[in-house]
């Protein structure tokens, strides 16, 4: 039998949260990043790692080396967003295997430098080495938070307003476009996923959300971690923000939009809950800052073991 992904990390979670070394721990395994930090003072620091892996992640005929360097760090900003904190460094990891050009590296250290400027990144270390097969990319980003301003992905409350960020599906209707040799404004879309740092930081900073994580495996498999036990979320699925190329495409292509929508993956938009009393003041800001924000449905109490949907459509009903 081979173990599932959670198997893996369940496994490594049974044998790392034993003292003495928790103290100044406040996040560990389980969220989108871990949180430590001298107890005495406020800001902390939000640790995250991602790997992105030649035939796993990326293949490098749809991918060009600035495309991959910006991508690289966008997943893995989309898990200090998450959080809520503000990235500051990061630690770049590569194994470079023959088929890799000297030329692409230097593209992709180039263009991986330039995001950095822009993001206000700096890098501070990392490690290089010769490969065998594939590309392999490791991205570790630091970035601070204060506690009373850190997002969890536990914390949303029955009645809780459930929102998203942005538009999805586009991400994985992109890579259907890769797949099929169809040219389309959709493959920017999973090339370069959104950094949605600043949005974070403000929804942390003035403690609307209850909770909060980004959209990487889909919006259904990220929604049940904010689920958690107890909860449920009802769908609206009539309001699931999809844009106008994302609908011209699937016409296009003869696909039904909603499995892009609900599962696809890569969207990096944040998923998170906004309770009733703070309503009113999110949207205000939301609206003095152009930050465009999507109402998709709300949290209720967990009646049975699965999640349940409004206009629950039949077909999905076999994911869970
Ligand atoms: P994300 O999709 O947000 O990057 P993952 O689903 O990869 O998160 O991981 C879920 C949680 O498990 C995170 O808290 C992550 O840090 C942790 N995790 C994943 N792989 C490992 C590992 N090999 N060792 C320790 N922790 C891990
Ligand atoms: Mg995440």
């Amino acid at each position: 039998m081979t173990l599932s992904e959670w198997d893996i990390i369940d496994g490594l979670v049974q044998g790392s949260s034993k003292p003495p070394h928790r103290l100044g721990l406040f996040q560990s395994i389980g969220d989108d990043a871990a949180i430590f930090g001298n107890p005495r003072e406020a800001k902390k620091w939000a640790i995250t790692q991602d790997l992105l892996v030649e035939g796993v992640h990326f293949r490098l005929d749809w991918i060009g080396p600035e495309d991959l360097a910006y991508k690289a760090i966008a997943v893995n900003l989309s898990d200090l967003a998450a959080m809520a904190a503000e990235p500051r460094f990061l630690l770049l990891g590569l194994s470079i295997p023959p088929h890799v050009s000297t030329a692409f590296i230097r593209s992709f250290s180039k263009a991986f430098l330039g995001t950095c400027r822009r993001e206000h990144l700096s890098l501070i270390g990392g490690d290089t080495c010769k490969g065998k097969r594939s590309l392999v990319i490791q991205v570790t980003a630091i970035g601070t938070i204060s506690l009373r301003h850190a997002l969890l992905k536990r914390g949303a409350r029955t009645g809780d307003s459930l929102y998203v960020s942005g538009p999805l599906g586009a991400s994985a209707l992109g890579l259907a476009c890769l797949r099929r040799g169809v040219k389309s404004p959709l493959i920017r879309r999973h090339l370069r996923p959104p950094i949605r740092s600043r949005f974070a930081q403000g929804l942390g900073r003035h403690r609307f959300a209850s909770s909060m994580t980004d959209i990487s495996d889909g919006l259904l498999l990220d929604l049940e971690e904010l689920c958690g036990q107890d909860l449920d979320a009802k769908l609206d699925f009539d309001r699931l923000p999809i844009d106008r190329e994302s609908k011209r495409l699937a016409a296009r292509l003869g696909l039904d939009p909603t499995p892009f929508l609900l599962g696809g993956g890569e969207d990096y938009e944040l998923l998170f809950t906004i309770p009733a009393r703070k309503h009113t003041d999110f949207l205000r800001w939301c609206s003095k800052h152009r930050h465009k924000v999507f109402r998709i449905g709300k949290m209720i109490r967990r009646k049975g073991r699965q999640l349940s949907f409004a206009h629950f459509k039949k077909g999905y009903e076999a994911e869970f």
